[in-house]
């Protein structure tokens, strides 16, 4: 067990999912079990199609499943009404997209400050400001995502993820859609912004470098996730 503090974090119990194809059920994840514990910085591997972010969604409860939980600390995130689980997601948990995902109408601090005015929090000007020179964009406040490279965009994304303080950090596929000089800036962050901030993180790559960079690996295959850590040494 690599655990910081051997408190779990992410505990994934019994999970499945399917989704209808040709009014049949295609399984994506076949009773999948695994714990991430506090501290952790974990990669999720798998080929294209294995369930990745079908994973991460649910593991954010952005997704539900059809069977099975995952609990984030004491709460099961799964049990949970629609609107509690909403509400958990803003407070406790920060997601990194493959495509940024940021709102092209709002400018740069606008997308922080978002995040920061639906949890109700005080201070939240100088909260955004501050990590946005963390990222290298504390110049940039008022421009608007379609002004700024694909690399801009997701230090913006990653500043947005980590503005309300949240104690799980997950990320899809953050440098998916990035070329390599920008992707290892991307890494960097996570080293050197991510990490520090004390939270837990589970990211889905294809990036084996980056995989390495990680206290464990995970890899999903046939609907079930396996420790593959030290796999790769
Ligand atoms: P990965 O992120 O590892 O590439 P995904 O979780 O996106 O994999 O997808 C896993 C499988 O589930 C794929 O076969 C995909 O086509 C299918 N899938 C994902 N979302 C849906 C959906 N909303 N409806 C139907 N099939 C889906
Ligand atoms: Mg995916």
């Amino acid at each position: 067990m690599n655990s910081v503090n051997g408190n779990i974090a992410i505990s994934i119990k019994n999970l499945s999912k399917n989704y209808i194809e040709g009014g049949k059920p295609h399984a994506i994840l076949r009773c999948a079990n695994a714990d991430i514990y506090e501290g952790e910085m974990v990669a999720l591997l798998g080929r294209s199609g294995s369930g990745k972010s079908t994973l991460l969604n649910l593991i954010s409860g952005l997704d539900t499943p059809d069977e099975g939980d995952v609990s984030i600390g004491a709460e099961k995130i799964t049990q949970m009404s629609d609107e509690h689980r909403t509400l958990f997601r803003r407070e406790h948990i920060g997601f990194v997209y493959q495509f940024f995902n940021l709102i092209p109408t709002l400018n740069v601090m606008e997308n922080l400050k978002l995040i920061l005015e639906l949890n109700d929090q005080e201070n939240a000007k100088v909260r955004c400001v501050e990590l946005l020179d963390k990222v290298g964009l504390g110049t940039r406040l008022d421009t608007y995502p379609d002004a700024l490279s694909g690399g801009e965009q997701q230090r913006v994304a990653i500043a947005r993820a980590l503005v309300h303080k949240p104690g799980i950090l997950l990320a899809d596929e953050p440098t998916g859609n990035l070329d390599e000089t920008t992707s290892d800036e991307i890494w960097d962050l996570f080293d050197t912004l991510i990490r520090p901030s004390g939270g837990t993180i589970l990211l889905a790559t294809h990036s084996l470098t980056a995989a390495k960079r990680c206290d464990r690996m995970l890899e999903l295959k046939d609907g079930k996730i396996h420790d593959i850590t030290g796999k790769y040494d």
